[in-house]
C-alpha cells in the first residue's frame, strides 16, 4: 500500500496532510487550495495523513510497494 494521489474533488485544502507528513511527500497547490502527492516515493506508509484527512481525498494503492526504512542506528 502506498499513497498515490489526492482526488482534488474531495480536498477541502486544510493542510493536515502536508503539515503532518514527516517524510516530506506533500506540497500545497497555494492557488488551487489542494494537496498533491510530490515525492510519492517518500512515503514510509505510517498512514497518519490517511487517518487525519477529515475528507478521505487521499488516495492509496494496495499493489503499489516502497522499500522499507531503514535504521541509520
Ligand atoms: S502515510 Fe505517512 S509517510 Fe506516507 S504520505 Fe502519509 S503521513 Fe506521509
Ligand atoms: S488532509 Fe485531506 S482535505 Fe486536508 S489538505 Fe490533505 S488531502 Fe486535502
Amino acid at each position: 500500500m502506498a499513497v498515490e494521489r489526492i482526488d482534488t474533488d474531495r480536498c477541502i485544502g486544510c493542510e493536515l496532510c502536508f503539515k503532518t507528513c514527516y517524510a516530506d511527500v506533500y506540497r500545497m497547490d497555494r492557488e488551487k487550495k489542494k494537496a498533491v502527492v510530490k515525492y510519492p516515493e517518500e512515503c514510509v506508509l505510517c498512514c497518519w495523513c490517511i487517518a487525519l484527512c477529515p475528507v478521505d481525498a487521499i488516495v492509496f494503492t494496495e499493489t503499489k510497494t516502497v522499500p522499507p526504512m531503514t535504521s541509520w542506528g
